[in-house]
């Protein structure tokens, strides 16, 4: 199940879960892994909103996990991806979030430095309802895009604002007074429209390689060099996004789930995406020099759900932090033999 199937059941209802960025994300890997998206500033993260959880696990036992029923399995699903058995249903909180105001701002790339520290100081005060992630992209050819920008390298805030509609355009006032934006996409839309915005750039079958950090301070030394490595873009799907994941989900203690880094101001990814394998070492370059340049100004760990599956166990225990020795024991408990091991495996004690 994708991210648009459960939007289009809840949002007939006027209702949302925060979820991701693209609809045809699924529901089962992004949840696991905590779950970053357009509502995380002002609802959590999709694992703030999970209410019960039904899990097959490794020895065929059925189980629900949530507050009162297997409530150490329920902690640990909540950030500890698909290490603990398989999820077959969600219950989720909903939310009265039916239209946003929302939409990419992009400016050119000569403006950057001057746009990401202004982002970066504007995003660490904005009201919750205001979420905003910093992107280096290249303009899809298409539609809505007008031509004159088609295939340009730019930045910009791809913008998601979820309170009263009647207070959008204050809200956005002094953004647009910041720099006249080279495309203003910014308006009212419903939030499925949104989600669902750049689906098509995105289509199954692309080579993707990533890598990730989560992000506490944006200096002026990292933004420099985030401006020489979002010149070089290596190809038209590949991007490099900032996720604000401050607000609502860092008002959620760091050991009340397994994510671990509530106090990071962002989640940030390199994204290294070509059609053609062929392309393949430049993409992968291309996000690995990213990192390596980036890496010394992060705060250590990286979202689950961002990282390569070859990063080893140091990068999970540093992405777990203080939670580590908690999930190893839970996984000890539901998964003695590691039978769940295709994912950011964290290792029960008898192995
Ligand atoms: C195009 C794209 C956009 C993305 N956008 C976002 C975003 O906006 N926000 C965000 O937070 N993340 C995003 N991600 C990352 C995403 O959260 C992970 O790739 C996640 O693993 C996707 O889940 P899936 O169910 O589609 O993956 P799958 O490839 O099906 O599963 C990945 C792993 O998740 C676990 N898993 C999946 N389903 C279950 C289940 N039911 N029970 C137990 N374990 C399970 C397993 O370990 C499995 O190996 C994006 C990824 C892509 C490729």
């Amino acid at each position: 199940m994708h991210l648009g199937d459960v939007d289009h059941a809840t949002h007939l209802f006027g209702l949302a879960t925060p979820s991701g960025i693209l609809s045809t994300t699924g529901v089962g890997g992004l949840t696991l892994g905590g779950g970053i998206g357009y509502l995380t500033r002002k609802c959590g993260l999709t694992i703030d909103n999970l209410i019960s959880a039904d899990v097959v696990l490794a020895d065929g036992t059925f189980v629900k996990a949530n507050a009162d029923e297997n409530p150490d399995l329920f902690w640990a699903i909540r950030g500890g991806g698909g290490n603990f058995g398989v999820v077959t249903s969600f219950t989720f909180k909903l939310h009265h979030i039916a239209t946003l105001y929302g939409g990419p701002m992009l400016y050119e790339l000569s403006d950057a430095v001057e746009v990401m520290k202004w982002y970066r100081d504007l995003i660490k005060v904005a009201n919750d309802d205001l979420n905003g992630y910093f992107a280096f992209l290249t303009v899809p050819p298409a539609p809505p895009f007008p031509e004159h920008l088609h295939l340009k390298k730019m930045c910009g805030v791809v913008w998601a604002y979820a309170g009263p509609l009647t207070k959008a355009e204050e809200t956005f006032k002094p953004i647009r007074a910041f720099k006249k934006a080279a495309l203003d996409l910014v308006g009212p839309l419903p939030q499925p429209s949104l989600q669902g915005m750049f689906d098509a750039l995105y289509p199954p079958g692309l080579q993707w390689y990533w890598r990730a950090d989560f992000v506490k301070e944006l200096s002026d030394e990292a933004i420099a060099q985030h401006i020489h490595f979002g010149n070089a873009l290596p190809s038209m799907h590949s991007t490099m996004h900032l996720h604000p994941i401050n607000g609502a989900a860092a008002r959620i203690a760091k050991n009340a789930t397994a994510w671990s880094y509530r106090d990071a101001t962002w989640a940030q990814v390199m994204v290294g995406v070509d059609p053609d394998p062929a392309n393949n070492a430049k993409t992968i370059s291309w996000a690995k020099s990213y990192y390596d340049a980036l890496h010394p100004y992060s705060a250590g760990g990286a979202y689950v759900n961002f990282m390569m599956d070859d990063e080893g166990e140091d990068r999970v225990k540093a992405t777990y932090g203080d939670n580590y020795e908690r999930l190893v024991a839970i996984k000890s408990k539901y998964d003695p033999d590691n039978f769940f091991r295709v994912n950011q495996n964290i290792k029960p004690t008898t192995k």
